[in-house]
């Protein structure tokens, strides 16, 4: 969830008028820590992944499924060891949004060695385990993006009912009781005042109903004006959503902010393939995906910036919410491809110039800080901008961006770091760990094949709605570049820069749509195809056996998958429900349709039910949980790595 500062939140009147303070010295502090840390070099390549969870609670006899609210116990516990030994643990544990939710990270990032890449799943399945022995027998962890009951009539265990007009509540939602936002660290709750405050009224997330046979139009809690849509009302309905998340070592600056660019046009393309989300507030809707959802489950935008009111007290017109999609490249190729006009204050860009810092980072940071602080303590208002990076931090991490580029910390051996934040989270761990070595393997063949994946970052937003289409994987076509190589790519003459008079029409014509099938898979005389560009690097590579092993399952089923082979998780859920003998075909999803479909996730998960439409004949990876000693020596003195 990011930056979890200890200490007493202020309030939101409190907040609002140290905006300026915050922004000024977080200015300064990035200033800083960039020239601190701007020619480090040789960091190796690390990498981890984060899997959100969330804890169901069974009630057989009446056939009802709830999410259970015990995240900060089962968090006590969890951490324990970590406590005892911090460098020692297999896996980190943290809150998250939900009081239903944690997150689990492997205890240290995983290295450069090919073999690094069978240790995911084994270490994805042990998280899993040691949360499930701390559960009671009627309870179960899932990797599930969505919970498809969340604010319905009581989907919490305990039961607790939204209190919306509690001068206390910090939500005020009709749907989901601030019982079910995490109370163990009060980020979440001020974070959630905070944004509704500054917004002038609570957040509103719209999500067209699945419009069947029986539908009952206007959906229940609908705006008069839309009367097909499901109204959402809080932020928990999106930050309520788990999701899968990477990040990457670079050896510098310049390659984090290589791969930063390169992966920026995949992740609509990861988002469509991982698409887990058709079903929010016990209602099938025609989104696939999370991705709107929690964009404006988090839109502290005013009206004014939203565009609805003159300017009077806000300074911006802000065209996204503070949860979205990239809005500019970083590196210099990519600066080509900016071609969505960025807001930001001239006066905070030119600091960062003045700074030292080059254009298109300076103008990355200052877009950044056109957001103001939501969530600030008391304690950390006064920092030595020399050391302190903790103003910085408040509004990196309150950007939650497809991508996001994290410098190192203050005094610490972390290097310059991309994260890759578009995947919903899927049902197994085989799954997770696929998609997670595959984005470790694509950013090893973008780096040394020179691979190039720029599109118009108004393309990559196009792509983006497209990606969160009902069966947008089998059915849409996306934006995608054909001359893949940055070496061997035509020159561009000026046509891209030029597109402020031309138009979005007037670029180069490097790109078109293609199917998710062709991204993966290859399209004739276009472009090799993503796994395909992954095989021949493998080929080149010294990989053990059981490495390689696990890894062809991986790409075999990301193969079908984007084929169409393979449904994606979303698809699965629907036909689950269309199919569910109590299902009405009216769009509603039962306590008795959501209890046995989280069943069967159940059973898929812990691997006694193979459901082939989703992953085949089922997980036949070779995942290990150590590396083997031999082979990291032998591995290590042939320099073969993963990376360069
Ligand atoms: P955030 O909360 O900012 O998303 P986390 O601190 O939770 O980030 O870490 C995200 C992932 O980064 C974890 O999987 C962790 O193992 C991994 N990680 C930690 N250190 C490094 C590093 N030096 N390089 C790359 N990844 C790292
Ligand atoms: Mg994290
Ligand atoms: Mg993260």
């Amino acid at each position: 969830m990011g930056l979890l500062s200890e200490g007493s939140p202020l309030s939101w009147e409190e907040t609002k008028k140290l905006a300026e303070h915050v922004r000024e010295h977080g200015i300064n502090q990035f200033i800083n820590l960039y020239h601190r840390l701007k020619d480090r070099q040789g960091d190796i390549l690390k990498w981890g992944d984060e899997v959100e969870y969330i804890i169901v609670k069974f009630d057989d006899e009446n056939r009802v499924a709830r999410v259970s609210l015990k995240a900060q116990d089962l968090l006590a516990k969890l951490n324990e060891k970590e406590i005892a030994d911090p460098h020692g643990v297999k896996s980190l544990w943290r809150p998250e949004y939900g009081a239903y939710m944690i997150e689990g990270t492997p205890g240290k990032p995983f290295g450069g060695l090919m073999a690094n890449l069978n240790l995911v799943e084994a270490n994805m399945r042990y998280r899993r385990q040691e949360v499930t022995q701390l559960l009671d027998k009627d309870e179960c962890v899932m990797s599930i993006t969505n919970f498809p009951r969340l604010g319905a009539p009581e989907f919490t265990y305990p039961i607790y009912y939204p209190k919306p007009d509690d001068p206390k509540s910090a939500a005020k939602s009709l749907y989901f009781p601030d019982e079910a936002i995490f109370p163990g660290h009060p980020r979440f709750k001020t974070l959630t005042r905070n944004i509704r405050q500054r917004r002038g009224e609570k957040v509103a997330i719209k999500l067209k109903v699945f419009n069947d046979e029986n539908t009952k139009i206007p959906v229940l809690g609908a705006p008069k004006n839309e009367p097909d849509v499901v109204l959402l009302d809080a932020m928990g309905f999106g930050m309520g959503c788990c999701c899968l998340q990477l990040t990457f070592q670079a050896c510098n600056i310049t390659e984090a902010r290589t791969l930063y660019d390169q992966l920026a046009p995949l992740c609509p393309i990861m988002l469509a393939l991982t698409a887990a989300s058709p079903i929010y507030r016990g209602y099938l809707t025609e989104s696939d995906c999370r991705w709107n959802v929690i964009s404006s489950s988090v839109d502290c935008r005013t009206e004014e910036e939203r565009g609805l009111k003159p300017l009077r007290e806000n300074k911006f017109r802000i065209a996204k919410s503070r949860y979205d999609s990239i809005d500019s490249y970083l590196s210099t190729e990519g600066g080509k491809y900016n071609d969505v006009p960025l807001t930001y204050d001239e006066k905070v860009y030119k600091r960062l110039r003045d700074g030292g810092i080059d254009d298109l980072l300076a103008q990355h940071v200052a877009h950044l800080f056109i957001r103001d602080t939501v969530s600030l303590f008391s304690e950390k208002v006064h920092q030595n901008d020399e050391e302190d990076t903790d103003h910085f931090e408040n509004i990196q991490s309150t950007n939650w961006q497809t991508m996001r580029f994290k410098p190192p910390p203050p005094n610490s051996s972390i290097g310059w770091r991309v994260e890759f934040r578009p995947c919903e989270a899927q049902i197994s761990d085989f799954e997770n760990a696929a998609f997670v070595c595959f984005v470790v393997l694509l950013t090893r063949v973008i780096l040394s094949y020179q691979l190039n994946f720029l599109i118009p970052i108004s393309k990559v937003d196009e792509n983006m709605q497209t990606a969160q289409k009902r069966d947008a994987c089998r059915k849409e076509k996306f934006w995608f570049r054909k001359a893949h190589h940055r070496a061997r790519a035509p020159e561009l003459n000026g046509t891209v820069n030029g597109t402020k008079e031309n138009g979005v029409n007037g670029y180069d014509e490097n790109y078109e749509l293609m199917t998710i099938g062709e991204i993966f898979n290859g399209k004739p005389n276009t472009f090799p195809g993503l796994v395909p560009l992954i095989r021949s690097y493998l080929q080149s590579m010294e990989v053990d056996t059981d490495t390689h092993c696990t890894i062809e399952q991986y790409l075999r089923f990301i193969q079908k998958r984007a084929s169409g082979e393979f449904v994606t998780t979303a698809t699965w859920i629907r036909t689950k429900v269309l199919q569910h003998p109590d299902y009405k075909k009216d769009s509603i999803v039962s306590d008795s349709i959501n209890y046995d479909l989280l069943k069967k996730i159940q059973e898929i998960q812990e691997g006694t039910l193979i459901e082939p439409a989703l992953i085949g004949q089922g997980n036949r990876s070779k995942t290990k949980d150590f590396l083997p000693p031999a082979l990291q020596k032998h591995l290590a003195l042939n320099g073969c790595c993963v990376g360069k």
